[in-house]
């Protein structure tokens, strides 16, 4: 396709690497030519790497390319994602960065660092002038740009709508899906009937994730959101769609109707520039007594709109509601194609 940027993607093999495998296919922007993973995946071709656990069928073209080793070479595209573990992403992703490739991650490794963006497009797009610093400080031609943790996303976009009424204290509640673990992921035994109150790190991920999107950028850094957090992370026996219980003070003493009216009208930069993968209306706003669900709602607008519902007084903070996001979707791969999305109508691509 002659007008096409070619990308790539680290760690194509894995859960959220398959996401983005779906995520851009016919994608109108970008077209996936290259595909990088571990060692033990490299120099085969994708079929025989990958085990596909996507509900449509891997497509033809990607199935018969061969995987490459996740290191910078001249075949790899100037814009690559990155949905490699933890434990491998960080060396690896500063490498590319500092090949001069732009690296759109989906891990934790880079989140928090003050000269990197946690980007939400409708959100914080003006964190994206981070970039600048983050080139000076370290000398690099590329960048690394982030998503964040997969429940922090659901969080976030329920509370930003909330943000003009003064955001005092947060308590949040998740319940998070399997697919979140990766795959194969937990053991049957584990989770079968089961609800397990544990998730390493995500509690602190989300806590101090929530701060620094919700911040504002002044002066080339980061003011965090100066509002007192508390997050419970648990894993249950959902598939796909992390959803989020939330208390919340605010300032200035909204009526529910005026919240209600202020998540209904959320939108934000990708919807005024109708990038292709932002959805229409980034918050449905459920009146349903008993929505949102996983199963009937994590997949609005092919799983990039967040669902809120269940908005009532809390006799604590104030207020409450129930926030649920697909999180391989706009919890990782589809959010990671909207940032990509926005830089390339920011010019950074160029
Ligand atoms: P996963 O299914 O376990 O996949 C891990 C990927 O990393 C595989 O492609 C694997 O390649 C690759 N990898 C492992 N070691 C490597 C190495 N030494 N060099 C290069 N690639 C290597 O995990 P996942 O759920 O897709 O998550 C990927 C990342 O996204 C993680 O950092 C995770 O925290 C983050 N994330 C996940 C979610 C979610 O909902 N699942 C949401 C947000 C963020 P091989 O197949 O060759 O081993």
């Amino acid at each position: 396709m002659p007008n096409k940027i070619e990308v790539g993607v680290l760690g194509a093999t894995g859960m959220v690497g398959q996401q983005f495998i779906c995520q851009l296919q016919g994608h109108p922007l970008f077209e996936l030519t290259w595909l990088g993973a571990s060692e033990r995946s490299a120099g085969k071709t994708y079929a025989e790497a990958a085990r596909w656990v996507q509900d449509r069928p891997v497509p033809a073209s990607i199935a018969s390319q061969t995987v490459q080793a996740a290191v910078p070479s001249a075949t790899a595209p100037k814009l690559v994602f990155s949905a490699m573990d933890a434990s491998v992403a960080g060396e690896i992703e500063q490498a590319f960065a500092k090949a001069g490739h732009l690296v759109v991650s989906n891990s934790k490794n880079h989140r928090m660092l003050p000269d990197v963006p946690l980007l939400v497009p409708e959100i914080n797009p003006d964190h994206l002038g981070l970039i600048t610093a983050q080139r000076k400080n370290r000398g690099w031609s590329g960048a690394i740009v982030t998503n964040p943790n997969c429940s922090t996303i659901a969080l976030t976009m329920g509370l930003a709508p909330l943000m003009p009424f003064g955001i005092k204290r947060i308590l949040a509640t998740t319940l998070q899906a399997i697919s979140g673990a990766g795959y194969p992921g937990l053991p049957s035994m584990d989770i079968v009937a089961n609800v397990i109150p544990l998730i390493g790190g995500e509690e602190e991920k989300m806590e101090v994730e929530t701060h620094k999107i919700l911040g504002s950028f002044t002066g080339g850094a980061i003011q965090e959101l100066d509002a007192p957090m508390s997050a419970h992370c648990n894993r249950v026996q959902v598939v796909d769609g992390h959803t989020v219980c939330i208390s919340v003070d605010l300032a200035s003493k909204p009526s529910i109707d005026e919240i209600k009216a202020a998540f209904s009208s959320f939108s934000g930069l990708p919807q005024q520039k109708k990038l292709h993968t932002a959805p229409l209306h980034p918050i449905h706003l459920m009146e349903e007594p008993d929505r949102p669900q996983p199963r009937r709602d994590a997949m609005r607008e092919n799983g990039m709109a967040v669902s809120v519902g269940r908005i009532r007084k809390c006799s604590i903070l104030g207020y409450k509601f129930v926030s649920l996001g697909h999180n391989t979707i706009r919890g990782a791969a589809g959010a990671a194609v909207l940032n990509a999305e926005l830089l390339h109508s920011e010019g950074w691509l160029d």
